[in-house]
């Protein structure tokens, strides 16, 4: 039995006594003064924190964005038809939370982390604060996994690494959903949660995603945060920092997350509409001025994080829309300066037939080639050369006049690499597959078929080798490089296929 001494007890409860401060439980109160356009300003709130959360009559929640001396200016989450001045605003203590977790694999949800697909609630056993901040470079380590996107131009030439930040620019309509939509149809089986966050889309396009992710069996892994264009401004803000809160879930726990912002230009317009209905002083294109760390803090939280860590990855599409070309615009220069690189799509290669419409001479990928398996970077370095010469002949070729067999050479060998390099949508190839079509451009196979047929003897030749010499696929999967022995076997099938093509 244990020896309870009354003394001892006693003297504890002294020292409690002495030490006790009445800790009253308080919520601060404040009053609606004005609320108009989601907006609402509330008074009598000195303890609001920044970010905070506001309680409103009839569940209806806010969120602090300015703190000015005599009032708070709150952005609304809700509905604001039921909120009038005079009602009171409650302190939460808490911020804007979502739902994380294993359980949000395969759901549509609002920003706010809530079901929209109909599927019933998500059953998610934590949550997380959408605003954080990024892990410090202690917490990180370099970039050495690529993710591989099944795009041929894309994994040839601008290769993204798991962890790296790369952004797809380009005007509208030029395929940029699509090459951001065939990235997650080829995740499959590559252990990669996928999130897909929509920023003021129309709720038809969103639709119509959820759909064809779920034909190509791609809604198992992935997420999707949609806030559509009818939605008021402060959710489409919310939106991204949600995705990437879902994804930081899984990158902690040391798992490979993708996540890809559709599109940013959008949501700098919900943020510039939100800020002027705040009364923030406008700046440049009427942005307000902190509009460069609404995107910069958001991407910052893309990384490869240290093995002591779990060594988990976040790697982040974003997705900007140019006017006319213009990459020198505000947003789209502030999104440039803090991507490791971009893709740029141009409109009238997209016209012309040559799609995707990558711009080879215009993207880069700053860290990616460091990620890209060593098979595929040991062929496809002449690509982006070549391609370049190409360009320059071409414009003088036009004038006409004799070649010499060395220009007409350069000439036909570009043609042909950028034949090779359209793909239809939907059909993401293995990375295996690729290696080959780009060793036959290289290695200047292809340079007699006709341009018109290269994409048919591609389409053979991988046939052809799936048939009779899928050891040369199995070696390039498992060992990742080129060995002699399989470069030996490689050209007996391209010169065999070639025989009979
Ligand atoms: P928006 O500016 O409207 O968001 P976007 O740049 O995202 O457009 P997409 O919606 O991806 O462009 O593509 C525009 C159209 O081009 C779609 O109809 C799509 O099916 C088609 N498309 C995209 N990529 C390809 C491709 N590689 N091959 C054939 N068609 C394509
Ligand atoms: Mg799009």
């Amino acid at each position: 039995m244990v020896n309870l001494r009354p003394e001892e007890i006693s003297s504890v409860i002294k020292e409690q006594i002495k030490n006790y401060t009445a800790k009253l439980e308080t919520t601060d109160v404040g009053t609606v003064i004005q609320v108009a356009d989601g907006v609402a300003r509330i008074h009598g709130l000195e303890n609001a924190m920044q970010g905070e959360l506001l309680e409103f009559p009839g569940e209806v929640y806010g969120m602090v964005m300015n703190l000015e001396e005599d009032n708070v200016g709150v952005v609304l989450l809700g509905d604001q038809k039921n909120i009038g001045e005079g009602d009171t605003a409650k302190t939460t203590g808490r911020v804007v939370e979502v739902p994380v977790g294993d359980a949000l694999t395969g759901r549509v949800v609002n920003a706010l982390g809530q079901p929209i697909d109909g599927k019933g609630p998500i059953e998610a056993d934590k949550t997380r604060p959408v605003e954080r901040v990024a892990h410090g470079v202690i917490d990180r380590q370099e970039v050495n996994t690529p993710v591989q996107t099944g795009i041929k131009a894309i994994d040839s030439m601008v290769p993204i690494g798991r962890g790296q930040r790369e952004l797809i620019i380009g005007d509208r309509q030029t395929g940029k959903t699509a090459i951001a939509i065939d990235t997650i149809i080829n995740q499959k089986g590559q252990n990669m949660h996928c999130i897909y966050v929509a920023i003021g889309q129309k709720a038809s396009t969103v639709a119509s995603i959820v759909k064809t992710l779920t034909e190509y069996g791609a809604m198992d892994y992935t997420t999707i945060v949609a806030s559509t264009a009818s939605e008021l401004a402060p959710i489409q803000y919310i939106a991204p920092y949600a995705g990437c809160a879902i994804g930081e879930e899984w990158m902690e726990r040391g798992e490979d997350v993708l996540v890809i912002y559709d599109d940013l230009s959008k949501h700098a317009t919900a943020y510039r509409t939100l800020s002027l209905l705040l009364c923030r002083p406008p700046g440049r294109e009427a942005y307000p001025g902190d509009v460069f760390y609404l995107h910069s803090r958001l991407l910052e939280r893309a990384s490869r994080l240290s093995d002591e860590l779990g060594g988990g990855s976040l790697t982040a599409i974003p997705i900007i829309e140019t006017q006319a070309g213009d990459v020198s615009a505000y947003i789209p220069t502030n999104v440039i300066s803090v991507t490791d690189g971009q893709i740029y799509l141009e409109t009238e290669m997209f016209n012309s037939g040559f799609r995707p419409a990558i711009n080879a001479g215009l993207s880069v990928s700053r860290v990616g080639g460091a990620a890209q398996i060593k098979a595929m970077k040991k062929i496809a370095g002449p690509i982006r050369t070549e391609l370049a010469q190409y360009r320059e002949l071409a414009a003088f070729s036009q004038f006409g006049s004799e070649l010499d067999d060395d220009t007409r050479e350069r000439l036909a060998q570009g043609e042909r690499i950028r034949e090779i390099l359209k793909q239809p949508q939907y059909k993401p190839l293995a990375v295996e597959k690729q290696v080959i079509s780009v060793y036959a451009v290289t290695k200047k196979y292809l340079i007699d078929i006709p341009v018109e047929r290269v994409l048919e003897f591609e389409e053979g030749l991988h046939e052809y080798i799936d048939t009779k010499y899928p050891e040369i696929y199995a070696a390039i999967r498992d060992t990742k490089e080129i060995n002699a022995e399989t470069d030996a076997l490689i050209q007996k099938a391209i010169t065999e296929f070639k025989a009979q093509f």
